[in-house]
């Protein structure tokens, strides 16, 4: 892709994405002809998945990785940089967030399997063992420099925490093996959910940002309904997502199937109360608990975008 075509397509995703152009820029590979979001090392498809399950189980209604606490990330202000092989989660407070994937040492482990490479106040990058990708949590603002990252930036703490010296504990090796095997277009979709955690078409007609309530300019098929409870879950090809409230089901389904920023090959379509997304053979449920009260996919669309 010409370098024109390149940054034209960045600023197209940094619309949806939140990303400044040159985060854009930096998920999107010289030659590829997309937006880049779902472009990636197989390593960084399985830890999407894997961050999904982490971030989409949550409170009481959640599955096991409830306990792992990193849903909490969707309480802050952040937004997803996919790259080739790297995930960037930028927010104005890094070192909060990191702390909900870093486990310090001699403490239980948060998200299994997570070690420190570089431990600084304004970035951090991890490498998860089982897949060998790289997360990283990064300040807005800051100057990324991949080169100095992939050691110790001068002034890490990463000792501090597990980090790249430290193998598996045996509590760790025992919470992965519950997770639940995924197919190879699971990993892709569930990756690709993960990466649009936080995503909003440009005219705000649908957004997949605050999970717990609507953001301003987005209108709800239910207003101020709290998402209290969520859980992502399956097997092989079955996946389930089920939570209260914003979004409304058919925003997550645009995200995923949007002709601009959707995941290439991904449909949605109505399922008794339900919507349904297939990608390959993997099907993934959205079930929203108040989706029947509202009846149809017409009409809530109709309700969300009325005046
Ligand atoms: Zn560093």
């Amino acid at each position: 892709m010409p370098h024109s075509a390149r940054r034209s397509m960045a600023t197209v995703r940094a619309r949806y994405t939140g990303e400044t152009l040159q985060q854009a820029q930096a998920g999107i590979a010289r030659g590829a002809r997309n937006h880049g979001l779902d472009t990636c090392a197989p390593r960084q498809h399985a830890l999407r998945a894997f961050l999904a399950l982490a971030v989409y189980n949550r409170n009481s209604e959640g599955a096991p990785p409830r306990w792992w606490g990193a849903h909490t990330i969707t309480a802050y202000t952040i937004h997803v940089s996919a790259r080739f092989d790297d995930c960037v989660i930028f927010t104005d407070t890094p070192w909060n967030v990191a702390h909900y994937f870093l486990s310090r040492q001699a403490e239980e482990y948060v998200v299994p399997g997570l070690r420190a490479v570089c431990a600084c106040l304004d970035h951090y990058r991890l490498l998860h063992v089982p897949t060998g990708a790289v997360l990283t949590i990064r300040g807005e603002g800051t100057y990324e420099d991949q080169r100095t990252c992939a050691e110790p930036c001068p002034g890490s703490i990463h000792e501090r925490y597990l980090s790249v010296g430290n193998p598996l504990t045996a509590a760790e090796e025992s919470e992965l093996d519950t997770v639940p095997p995924a197919s190879q277009s699971a990993q892709v979709l569930l990756a690709g959910l993960f990466t649009r955690t936080v995503l909003s078409a440009p005219d705000r007609s649908w957004t997949t940002g605050g999970w717990y309530y609507a953001p301003p300019g987005v209108r709800s098929a239910i207003p101020y309904q709290y998402s209290g409870s969520r859980m992502l879950w399956g097997s092989g090809d079955h996946w389930m997502l089920r939570w209260t409230g914003f979004p409304n089901a058919e925003f997550i389904a645009s995200a995923l199937t949007d002709e601009t920023i959707g995941l290439a090959g991904a449909t949605a379509e109505p399922s008794g109360n339900d919507l349904v997304v297939r990608y390959g053979d993997t099907e993934l449920r959205l079930v929203e608990y108040h989706r029947h009260l509202l009846g149809s996919t017409p009409l809530i669309l109709s309700k969300v975008r009325q005046e």
